[in-house]
């Protein structure tokens, strides 16, 4: 089933979108390629069906998070915005992201040009994005069920990786799977609010780490989830 956008719709959102991208600009994000991304794509679209009340699809473009079924939550349009900023993402980039949730992530990396690797361990939103991604229009995803702390080895090593559910520690086998010269952008923390941390990997054992402010995640949590 091909997904069809009304077009009277996406005239509306599209004006919806070309304002949360003013808002995003006023928050400090600069990246032009990621602000053409958010401009680009149709957030509206990529809600738990169950939720998506109309009321609800006219928050989809403020910056707000929703709920995209299974317990999960589309990240806000600015942490989107940010993490994707801090990767500094070049056309051809490999991407290794963990918590695939509805998409909506892989999707801006997609429109970036980065090769994505997503991981996702609750099973029903896996079977459900790895449908949903290419009826949009967004192929070329490899997304896994699996479990995002251990990485995928065999597709090692990666340009970037972004972590985007609440990690209690950096996890070792992401730092290994980065090339050196790589960045690893990852929420840090287990209270109600974590750190964002970014890393540049200098040598096969040097790390680089900075952090920017508080943001809200929902926690990066072991092994798969049937
Ligand atoms: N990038 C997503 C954000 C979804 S919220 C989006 O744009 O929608 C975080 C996601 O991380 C949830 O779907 C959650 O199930 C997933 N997650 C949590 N722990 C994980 C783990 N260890 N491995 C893979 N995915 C994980």
């Amino acid at each position: 089933m091909q997904i069809v956008i009304n077009n009277e719709d996406e005239y509306l959102f599209r004006g919806k979108r070309k304002r949360l991208v003013e808002q995003l600009k006023e928050k400090g994000i600069t990246d032009a390629n990621v602000l053409n991304a958010i401009l680009k794509i149709p957030r509206h679209l990529f809600f738990d069906e169950s939720t998506a009340r109309p009321a609800l699809l006219d928050h989809a473009y403020s910056d707000k998070a929703l709920k995209i079924g299974a317990g999960q939550t589309i990240s806000h349009p600015f942490t989107v915005a940010f993490q994707t900023e801090k990767l500094n993402i070049s056309r051809g980039d490999k991407v290794l992201e963990i918590g695939t949730g509805c998409g909506y992530q892989t999707a801006v990396l997609l429109e970036m040009g980065a090769k994505v690797y997503s991981i996702e361990r609750q099973k029903e939103l896996y079977d459900k994005t790895k449908l949903f991604l290419p009826r949009l229009g967004y192929r070329g995803a490899k997304i896994f069920y699996g479990d995002g702390y251990k990485g995928l080895p065999q597709f090692a090593p990666f340009d970037k990786v972004i972590v985007t559910a609440a990690a209690p520690y950096i996890p070792e086998e992401l730092l290994k799977q980065t090339v050196i010269g790589g960045i690893i952008v990852i929420p840090v923390g287990e209270g109600a609010e974590q750190i964002m941390n970014v890393i540049v990997k200098k040598t096969e054992n040097e790390y680089v780490k900075q952090e920017f402010g508080k943001f809200k995640f929902v926690p990066m949590l072991q092994n798969k989830n049937p």
